[in-house]
Formats: structure tokens, sequence, C-alpha cells
């Protein structure tokens, strides 16, 4: 078949589904999952965002708590505010505001955040289980993809898959991850030479880049399975990294932006949260 259209929100309604009779679990126990979003500043976007997050929460249970520093927080109080939220016990999950202004890039937050708590799979213990294949929390992104293919009924196992961009939120862990189902692993990236030699090999494409349209209908195979995680802000709207109108029309299943990653992705932060308050004291 080609052409399906791989829709991300029935299956976040699925993710959120379970989400929400876990956290019930929790919440008959006197356990409230909870996550603290640190927000430096407060632009229009992460204020859309943060709502956008207390709402989904509170439908599945999850309390959202906005930590909200200044813009010119300093390095060592964003440190500090961490510290306390690694210290409270009602919290179950951190999240900072991505990206970091020019003065914050200085901290690793890889290494301050706990490892319990880390929501979004940026620390170095996370990224270390996954690279070894032990039971950990990856970035959601990552984890929306495969839940894009799991759901398509796409096995990896033995197919092609090719990653475009090598991101440590997106291209990276799902190489990983794909890895681990047994697919053969190509990963591209912004120097990679001819890259629709690679793309056109592809089983599975994943698309990660940041790069509005950057795979055209030339660069793919017919039956390819896409999911394009790129959220570009265009003159015309959001696009992705795919051309969708033109490469659905040779794909087997592609997935579309927005609609397609990007609620998946929500949800899986939320079940990462709730993964978390289920191990909270024990
Ligand atoms: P994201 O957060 O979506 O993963 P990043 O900006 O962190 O995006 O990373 C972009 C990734 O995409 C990098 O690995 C980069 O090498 C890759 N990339 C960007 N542009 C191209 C391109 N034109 N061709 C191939 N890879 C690209």
């Amino acid at each position: 078949v080609i052409g399906r259209i791989l829709s991300g929100k029935p299956i976040a309604a699925a993710v959120l589904q379970s989400v929400t009779e876990r956290a019930g679990s929790l919440i008959s126990c006197g356990i409230r999952p909870q996550l603290a979003f640190v927000m430096h500043g407060a632009s229009p976007p992460a204020q859309v965002y943060a709502a956008r997050l207390e709402r989904q929460g509170e439908r599945v249970g999850i309390q959202v708590a906005r930590r909200e520093l200044p813009e010119d927080v300093s390095i060592a109080a964003l440190e500090a505010e961490i510290a306390a939220l690694n210290a409270d016990d009602a919290v179950d999950g951190i999240l900072v505001q991505m990206p970091l202004p020019p003065h914050l890039l200085g901290i690793d937050l890889s290494s301050i955040i706990d490892p319990r708590k880390d929501a979004d799979g940026i620390t170095i213990q996370n990224a270390g289980r996954l690279y070894l294949g032990l039971p950990g929390q990856a970035p959601p992104t990552a984890l929306a993809v495969m839940q894009i293919l799991h759901a398509a009924s796409v096995k990896p196992t033995g197919r092609h898959a090719v990653l475009v961009g090598r991101s440590n939120v997106v291209g990276h862990p799902v190489a990983e991850l794909l890895l681990l189902l047994d697919a053969t692993v190509t990963v591209t990236h912004r120097q990679t030479d001819d890259l629709g030699a690679f793309t056109r090999q592809a089983d599975i494409l994943v698309v990660a880049a940041g790069e509005p349209r950057l795979i055209t209908a030339d660069m793919i195979r017919p039956g390819v399975v896409i999911v394009d995680a790129g959220i570009n802000v265009t003159p015309e709207g959001i696009v992705g990294d795919v051309d969708f109108e033109a490469c659905k029309e040779v794909a087997g299943a592609i997935t579309p932006v927005p609609g397609g990653v990007g609620p998946v992705t929500n949800a899986v932060l939320l079940r990462n949260v709730v993964s978390s308050a289920e191990r909270r004291g024990g």
C-alpha cells in the first residue's frame, strides 16, 4: 500500500490512555506524579508550551509545576534550582526549557539532573544505559519515533534504517534503539556526501535534521516508511524535513508534520514521568 498516513494523534491517545491508568493507580496509593518544568524567562513560545503541558498533564493525572526563573538567571542559580528539585521527594520528573540561551550554555544538565527524574532522557546515565541496552529513560522524541514504527507494525529486524541527523535527542538515540531491534542502521548528517545515495537505500527513513523539505521524492524508494521528526517554522506554516506532498505518493507510509511525531512526543514525555513516579521511594 502506498501513501498510508501515520497520524500521531491516535498513537498519542493510546499512550495517554495507559498513562492515565498508571497515574490513577499511583494516585489511589497517595502518590501524585509531578513534573517540574524549569523555565528561564517567559517567551511566548515557552508559555504556550508550558500551558499545553499543564493542560495535558491535568487530563492524565500528572501535576505539572512551573518553576519560573528570570531570563537572566545565572548558571549557579539554575543549578541550585535543579538540586532542590532533585532533593524534593514530591517531584518525579524534571524538564528544563529548551533551547538554552547563550549565557546558560555552560551548564552541564547531563550531569546534574537526577537520572531517576530525567524526563527528557538527557543524562549521562540514561544515555549510557541506552547504549548498553539496559532499561532506562530515553529522550521522548526518540521514543516517539519508535512508538510510531511499532504502531505501524514495522518490524525493524534485518531492515535498513537510515537516520538523517545525529542529534542527542533524536538521530543518535533512535539509531541505538533501532540497533537494539536488529535493524541495519546508517546514520547520516550534515557532512554526508550524496545524502540521496543513502536515503534511497532506506526501508525505514527517520529524519531529524531541522531543514525544511530536505528529503524530496527523488531521494526515497517506493514503499519506504518515513518518520519525520522535523518541526520548521516557515512563512507557509509549520513543515517537516520531508517534502510531504510529493513523498507521500512514493512512500509506503509517512508521518505528517504537524500531527505526526509531535503529539506522540508529548505523550511519551508524560509516560516517562509516570514511570519515574512508579519507582518513587523504591
Ligand atoms: P534535532 O534537535 O531536530 O535533532 P539538531 O539541530 O540538534 O536537530 O541536529 C540537526 C542534525 O541534522 C545534525 O546531526 C545535522 O548534522 C543534521 N543535518 C542538518 N542539515 C543536514 C543536511 N542538509 N543533510 C544531512 N543532515 C543534516
